[in-house]
């Protein structure tokens, strides 16, 4: 089977367009993070989980993906919520920024490959304010502020189609955040006010005392870890105005080249419908999906269930529904590993799924259809599972299908596949242990049992055939002071 084409909807030029990493190789990938002044909703996490189908599905299609993903651990919220609790401002952000990591790995969103913080990189920021200033594209106005000039910069306005009529050349705005009619020129770096001093949000520049605008920060910490065009830029839509059109200002204002080839914007979820519902009442986080009862994967399935440029409602009934919906998946799952054998049809059914799913994810990540084909096949593949059959390749063919579609989705855990198990007993979650966990526990701790046991013997060989034996069936083990521990890594 051909690769089929890859397509995305870029808001730059409002169409879904065939896409390609520029070097043919590497997807350089640049998502805005969480500001980190209060735990992330559900609403941030959705934009972080077609993150995630994005990058996942790009590494589908064969590609590596260098994901960056900033912290935004200084702006205007953050002082604010500093100087209202008497704090520094890493005393409000380095708690929230622990709590963000915890989350990520509850939803299993794939670690991003950088997470660069805004304060520690002040110095690209000044550097990229000083080349604007050189290029007089910026100013320093008589507050001790420096602004970007926008009637100075053509492409103004171009991601988020603005009239450019409309542009109020010369009239400044200095907040982080402002709305589509208040186009005036932005700050680039604030002079300091002593809030801001004693917060620790001050540093020193040519321009005196300050802190840089969070759309800086953004454009600094890019073109550091991305370097000057980036493939993909990803948010929310909420950033498409101001945050993305003045990150293009800036950078293209200091650069010259284009800033990203590609635009990609989320769609909200509401969360209106959930404030009615006895059981979501009050989730409007992790925590709060923890406590209900709602797993990971079932929430997974609810924000793969819309597709990501389509606004989502948090209501009880969608998450029942996919509560359940993932139920199916999981015992479809164990059924498939403890199964011995296949017939032809399961094999069909197999790469029915494969062309089919994939077909739909590279059309503009169209996570609803490729549910849709995983449940057919499900669907399918138990009536051919009733049916038995006992081939090998067809089973195989069928875990394989299967293994690939739900590693882009993931709304059933992965480490229950062979092959793709990652666990060590400590990971070990008890409710979502499987059979086909357990099984590889039992016999991975009676074997390292029996090593040390010839070690005790100083019976070497047999150790070190033990040792090959767990090796040959993917797990490896490391002699600590506290025993030995082993984890499965393939
Ligand atoms: P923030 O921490 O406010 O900068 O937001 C982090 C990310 O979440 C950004 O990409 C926002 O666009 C996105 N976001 C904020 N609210 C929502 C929402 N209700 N639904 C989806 N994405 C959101
Ligand atoms: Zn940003």
């Amino acid at each position: 089977m051909a690769t089929p084409e890859f397509r995305l909807y870029n808001t730059l030029t409002r169409r879904v367009e065939p896409f390609a990493p520029a070097d043919g190789e590497t997807v350089r990938l640049y998502t805005c993070g969480p500001t980190v002044y209060n735990p992330a909703h559900l609403g941030n996490f959705r934009t972080f989980l077609f993150e995630d189908l994005l990058r996942r599905t790009l590494r589908l299609r064969g590609w590596k993906v260098k994901q960056v993903m900033n912290l935004t651990d200084v702006d205007d919220k953050i002082i604010k919520r500093a100087q209202e609790q008497g704090k520094r401002i890493s005393e409000i952000t380095e708690p929230i920024t622990e709590i963000f990591f915890r989350d990520l790995e509850y939803l299993r969103i794939e670690p991003a490959e950088v997470y660069p913080r805004a304060t520690e990189h002040i110095p690209e920021m000044i550097a990229l304010v000083q080349s604007l200033l050189e290029r007089e594209i910026a100013y320093q106005a008589e507050d001790g502020s420096v602004y970007f000039a926008i009637a100075r910069f053509p492409g103004y306005g171009k991601l988020s189609r603005l009239d450019t009529r409309s542009i109020r050349a010369g009239a400044r705005v200095a907040a982080d955040d402002y709305n589509k009619e208040d186009v005036r020129d932005f700050a680039l770096w604030k002079a300091a006010k002593e809030e801001d001093e004693a917060a620790g949000a001050a540093w020193d520049s040519p321009w005196g005392r300050g802190r840089p605008g969070w759309h800086l920060e953004c454009s600094a910490m890019a073109r550091k870890h991305l370097g000057d065009t980036l493939d993909i830029h990803c948010g929310g839509v909420d950033l498409v105005f101001p945050h993305h059109e003045d990150e293009i200002a800036q950078s293209e204002g200091a650069t010259g080249v284009e800033f990203s080839r590609v635009w990609c914007h989320g769609e909200f979820l509401l969360t209106e419908g959930a404030k009615m519902a006895k059981r979501v009442g009050n989730v409007t986080n992790v925590d709060g999906l923890r406590e209900a009862g709602i797993s990971t994967s079932a929430f997974r399935h609810f924000v793969f269930s819309t597709h990501y440029r389509k606004q989502l409602n948090l209501t009880e009934v969608a998450l029942e529904a996919s509560v359940s919906a993932v139920r199916r998946v999981d015992e479809f799952a164990d059924r498939l590993y403890a199964t011995r054998g296949g017939t032809a049809a399961l094999a069909v059914a197999a790469d029915e799924l494969e062309q089919d799913a994939t077909a739909a994810l590279f059309d503009d990540l169209n996570a609803p259809e490729a549910m849709g084909a995983l449940f057919t096949f499900i669907r399918k593949a138990n009536a051919e599972l009733d049916a038995g059959g006992k081939g090998d390749g067809e089973l195989e063919r069928a875990r394989n299908a299967f293994g690939a579609i739900n590693k882009v989705l993931e709304i059933a855990p992965i480490k229950r596949l062979p092959g793709e198990v990652s666990m060590s007993p400590q990971e070990l979650i008890a409710d979502e242990e499987t059979a086909f966990d357990r099984g590889v526990r039992d016999w991975a701790e009676e074997r390292v049992a029996a090593r040390r046991a010839a070690r005790e013997r100083r019976d070497f060989a047999t150790s070190d055939a033990i040792r090959k034996e767990l090796e040959s069936r993917g797990i490896e083990i490391k002699d600590t002071a506290s025993g030995t521990q082993w984890k499965k890594v393939r």
